[in-house]
């Protein structure tokens, strides 16, 4: 059983990654120039151990309730892999205590208030000895601006990242989007690249601009993306329940 699935998970693998050579040799950008995530949220923690088995150690969740048992069935099945967490999915400030003990980055940081809860949450942390690097954040921007899924309105990307940029223990890294719903992906990456670049001449440090998902990770590439996040075209559909 778990032969099968690793074959599955390895042939699943293998064509995300010659889709994203593809789409990096038609944007004339190194292969190098874009990280893959590998999304594990609703999969068992065998399924992670198995990417790392197969060379994928950037994994990311979007619940912390379902992340921080994850990460440590994981560190119990593969002692020596030590894969880096990325948060992904909304979070509520009463969670960043729990984050930070297995996060390394948090994509989905949309508000000062979170961010200062997280710079709180990573300086307790540090003293605890549950941590030892800062942690290390991106601006989730609402390519729409509906607040309902999540991000801040690209208005307010500037004032978010100066803020950030103040806070203890936190490190800007750059932005995060999801491609709105029925619109062409081409032009929200399109606009999410803009406010990236800008983002970077304020911010030297804060380059990353993670786009780019199962369905879009082509033109998210052709736009800039320094790292897609996959989840379905890695380890299979979620179902209809899933988030
Ligand atoms: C689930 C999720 C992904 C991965 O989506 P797939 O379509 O399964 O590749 C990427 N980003 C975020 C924020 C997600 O919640």
């Amino acid at each position: 059983m778990t032969d099968g699935r690793r074959e599955e998970i390895a042939a699943a693998l293998g064509a995300v990654e010659e889709r994203i050579v593809a789409a990096c040799t038609a944007a004339g950008r190194a292969r190098d120039e874009v990280r893959l995530i590998g999304v594990t949220k609703t999969f068992p923690a065998a399924d992670a151990a198995l990417l790392t088995d197969l060379g994928l150690t950037r994994l990311a969740e979007n619940r912390d309730q379902e992340a921080g048992p994850k990460a440590d069935e994981v560190a119990r099945l593969r002692p020596d892999a030590s894969p880096r967490w990325h948060m992904v999915g909304r979070l509520q400030r009463n969670k960043a205590r729990s984050v930070v003990r297995w996060a390394a980055e948090v994509q989905s940081v949309d508000s000062a208030r979170l961010a200062d809860a997280l710079g709180r949450a990573a300086g307790h942390a540090r003293e605890a000895g549950e941590r030892t690097a800062p942690l290390d954040v991106l601006v989730q921007v609402s390519l729409d601006g509906d607040p309902a899924r999540g991000g801040t309105p690209l208005a307010e990307l500037a004032a978010l990242a100066d803020h950030i940029a103040r806070v203890g223990e936190l490190r800007l890294r750059g932005v995060m989007a999801v491609a709105p719903l029925g619109e062409d992906p081409e032009r929200a990456f399109e606009r999410l690249a803009r406010a990236a670049g800008r983002l970077r001449e304020d911010h030297p440090d804060a380059g990353e601009m993670s786009a780019g998902m199962s369905h879009d990770l082509e033109p998210a590439i052709t736009h800039g993306s320094t790292s897609v996040r996959v989840g379905t075209a890695l380890l299979g559909g979620r179902g209809l329940a899933s988030p």
